[in-house]
């Protein structure tokens, strides 16, 4: 049977099935103009599905093959419909499904699931919501929470990294200029410790650099009114940059870590992770709370805790997406200082703000 590239939405099998031969041709599945491959030729593909489905057994709690493969870890495409996505893993396991018919017919979860030890100590929040979690934060304990399994947290930032290298992406940060005219680069940079404002990822005071990557969300993202002048400095990467993706954070693969084997700590934490993305992706106001940042500042500030083996701090930043638009990211880089930041300010340009173009709706 063939299949292709885009059959797949998980972004790990995306990458895998390209490092194998294909013919040209129109997808008989998602209709796409690209390379094809015979799933017979699949073979490391076949295997990763086989050690997914192991993880599994029959359950009448469960839910049904294809349920848990696209709704649950969205592995295939939206485009393909429930009858072409049981044939093509059908087509990839053959011989698997041959030994575990059931998968086919009944409902199936992951053994893990059922295991309510596991679960208690795998649990990222400890019997509470995303929502209560943010409202201890703020009302009870803002240093020292204790319903927080950081542990647990940390290897799944390690499956959601992302790199950059010296001349890889040029990054963006805007200045408002209130004698309108064009600031230094080294006006660009971060504000002084303890001069900072609050923002999604830093409490008051708590330095780091806003970066994005493209001009236009920057100029968005420090809301500049009309008639207002701005400085958009252009800032290219010195020492490769190692971020936390936290744009993949609900998108985490089942196939990233194939030798660990244990997905189950990703799915009994999606809700966690799905109400942490909406968090992050929440759109920012100017008349909003700052404390309704509290939450995402701890996870961000426990991030730059992360250290590797020589006791170094592990990541430069986070990045994650815009409000503003569906491709563009901003990064945060920890380190402010010219000496050591990763990354310095080449050009500035500057713009005046002509117009603005309000959309709104009805509330
Ligand atoms: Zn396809």
């Amino acid at each position: 049977m063939k299949i292709c590239e885009y059959c797949f939405n998980d972004e790990e099998l995306k990458a895998i099935i390209k490092n194998n031969n294909g013919t040209s041709g129109i997808c008989p599945n998602c209709g796409a103009e690209t390379i094809l491959y015979d799933t017979e030729d699949l073979q490391y593909i076949s295997e990763l599905f086989e050690g997914f489905l192991d993880s599994y057994q029959i359950h009448n709690a469960g839910r049904t093959l294809v349920e848990e493969l696209c709704k649950n870890w969205s592995i295939f495409s939206p485009k393909l419909n429930d009858a072409q996505v049981l044939e093509l893993i059908t087509a990839l396991c053959k011989q698997y499904f041959e030994e575990h018919e059931g998968f086919l017919n009944d409902k199936i979860v992951l053994k893990k699931r059922l295991n309510s030890d596991y679960v208690a100590n795998n649990s990222i929040l400890k019997d509470i919501s995303w929502d209560e979690f943010q409202r201890q934060l703020i009302e009870v304990n803002r240093y020292h929470p204790n319903n927080i399994n950081t542990d647990v947290l940390k290897p799944l930032f390690s499956y959601i990294e992302s790199y950059y290298d010296v001349s890889d992406i040029s990054l963006y940060r805007a200045r408002k200029s209130y004698n309108k005219k064009k600031l230094d680069k080294l006006e660009m940079g971060a504000p002084p410790p303890r001069k900072s404002g609050e923002g999604r990822i830093n409490a008051k005071g708590v330095g780091c650099l806003y970066l994005a990557t493209d001009e236009d969300t920057c100029i968005k993202e420090i809301r500049a009114g009309i008639f207002e002048t701005v400085c958009v400095g252009t800032y290219e990467i010195t020492k490769p940059l190692r971020l936390v993706n936290l744009s993949k954070i609900n998108m985490i693969s089942p196939f990233k870590n194939p030798d660990n084997g244990d997905i189950a700590n990703i799915d009994i934490n999606r809700k966690f992770l799905d109400d942490f993305n909406a968090s992050i992706r929440s759109p920012q106001a100017s008349t909003d709370d700052p404390l309704e940042y509290t939450s995402t500042q701890y996870i961000a500030d426990y991030i730059k805790s992360i250290t590797d083996e020589g006791h170094h701090r592990m990541y430069d930043g986070i990045e994650f997406a815009s409000t503003h638009s569906e491709t563009s990211r901003n990064i945060v880089l920890f380190e402010t200082s010219l000496e050591k930041c990763k990354c310095i300010c080449t050009n500035v340009n500057c713009y005046y703000i002509d117009a603005l173009n309000y959309e709104f709706s009805l509330r």
